[in-house]
């Protein structure tokens, strides 16, 4: 029998044998990647402002800003100090009972940014979770005024979503049932998902002529189904993961009309928009709303750390916290977490100071300028820009391994996926780096090895 010091040394010296990159081939799940064919993973051995440093040797600029993280780059010496000077006090403490000043600063920041109606945080420890959080307060809701007025409502009543296609929510098994039926594979989970009602994504496009007539399905589903709905859910203006696309407010104007008009709740979802990406600090603020329910996610930390927050109205907490149950049946172990709080704190100090309007307007105006002129390339189907959001639809889905290695060798780090190549860089990004940036998108267009046909 081996003792436990020779299985420390043969550990160490098969870790020695083993090559990272090999050993993260063998062992390593990454996301949406299969474990017998896995492509190629890039090693990063540090980062910084825009940079990724390359175990390679390259140094690429990040325009997808760690999935919509990264907003103020890489290694920010506010948001590290930050983070370092919490560590030196308390890394985490248990949410339960138990309170401090990074959470409570945190959710003022939170209660005063966001428009006045949503009062309520709730903080969790990443998007999907966030909209479980949504989904189940939707719920509890509704079972609370289900109690509380039996002759309207039926037990079985108010227990459905109605969302759009094209959404994304995340990937736990709530939020995967209201994103797109066909990209989230609902045919796969068939039989382990709550069923929803999915309207048309919307379709007139921010900046077009406003078409009523698109409504025409959503009212009726609306009418046909809302005694069944909890709650309706959307990305506002721009659905991210799901297709990239960008629809006019007026749309959503519509869902918030038809929530009131139907008794139903209007969860938003701004994990990816939230905090000035779109060009507006939430991207509600394009249609004048604000939901009963609100999720937060992704650059609220600035990158740094796993942290999501669900906020709600006064009416909604009030409902559920006073219904039989008597509280919200939800509490991460890491609820709360000091570390993520006190980075999102300075992440959001820095977002204000920092003059994001002017970033935003910036990167859009180059965007404007630089990317949307590729729609002339015989490759490309359509190109859309949004504050600091550009999009490339192309012709023929990518070669992701060969275009993610020309992109490394031009000095970019874009992860595109189906027939998009999209961007949304550190708000930080220069004039020549965002050139450079749109430069390379412009070469791997030219290089016929980058895509693989319909
Ligand atoms: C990324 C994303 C989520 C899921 O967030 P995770 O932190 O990955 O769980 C949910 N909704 C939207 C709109 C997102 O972009």
């Amino acid at each position: 029998m081996m003792s436990t010091f020779n299985l420390i040394i043969s550990l160490h010296m098969s870790n020695k044998q083993t090559k990272p990159l090999d050993f993260d081939r063998q062992h390593v799940w990454h996301p949406y990647t299969s474990m017998s064919k896995p492509l190629p993973s890039y090693f990063v051995e540090s980062a910084h402002g825009v940079h990724l440093q390359l175990g390679s040797g390259e140094k690429v600029i990040d325009a997808m800003s760690s999935w919509w993280a990264v907003i103020h780059g890489y290694n920010h010496p506010a948001l590290t100090k930050a983070i370092t000077e919490q560590a030196a006090k308390v890394s985490h403490v248990m949410f339960g009972g138990l309170t401090h000043q990074p959470a409570i600063d945190l959710c003022q920041k939170l209660v005063e940014l966001t428009p006045e109606p949503l009062q309520k945080v709730f903080l969790s420890d990443s998007g999907s979770v966030a909209v479980e959080v949504a989904m189940k307060m939707a719920y509890q809701y509704w079972f609370a005024v289900k109690a509380s007025q039996p002759n309207l409502y039926k037990a079985t009543d108010k227990t459905k979503l109605l969302t759009v296609k094209n959404g994304y929510h995340g990937d736990t098994f709530a939020a995967m049932s209201v994103c797109d039926p066909v990209n989230g594979m609902h045919q796969m989970f068939e039989n382990v998902i709550n069923k929803h009602y999915f309207a048309p994504a919307p379709k007139t496009r921010f900046g077009d002529a406003w078409d009523e007539s698109e409504l025409t399905e959503l009212k009726a589903l609306f009418a046909e189904h809302h005694q069944e709905l909890a709650a309706f859910i959307i990305e506002p203006i721009v659905q991210g993961a799901g297709g990239m696309r960008i629809y006019h407010p007026e749309y959503l104007k519509a869902c918030r009309t038809l929530c009131d008009k139907y008794q139903v709740l209007l969860i938003a979802d701004e994990i990816a928009t939230g905090f000035g990406r779109t060009g507006k600090l939430f991207a509600c603020q394009w249609a004048a709303i604000t939901p009963d329910i609100l999720c937060l996610g992704k650059a609220l930390t600035g990158g740094y750390m796993t942290l999501a927050a669900t906020m709600c109205t006064d009416n909604v907490a009030t409902t559920v916290s006073n219904s039989e149950a008597g509280c919200f049946m939800h509490g991460p172990t890491f609820m709360g977490n000091p570390l993520a709080c006190a980075v999102a704190n300075a992440s959001l100090d820095l977002l204000i100071k920092d003059n994001w309007q002017e970033k935003i307007a910036a990167i859009e105006l180059q965007l404007q300028q630089e990317l949307l002129p590729l729609s002339a390339h015989s490759q490309v189907a359509d190109t859309r820009v949004i504050g600091a959001i550009g999009v490339v639809e192309v012709k023929s889905l990518v070669n992701m391994s060969q275009i993610q290695k020309r992109f490394v060798e031009l000095g970019v780090w874009i992860r595109p996926f189906g027939k998009l190549i999209y961007i949304m860089p550190p708000f930080i990004i220069s004039p020549v780096e965002l050139s450079k940036v749109i430069a390379a998108i412009t070469t791997v267009l030219d290089e016929n090895d980058c895509f693989i046909g319909e």
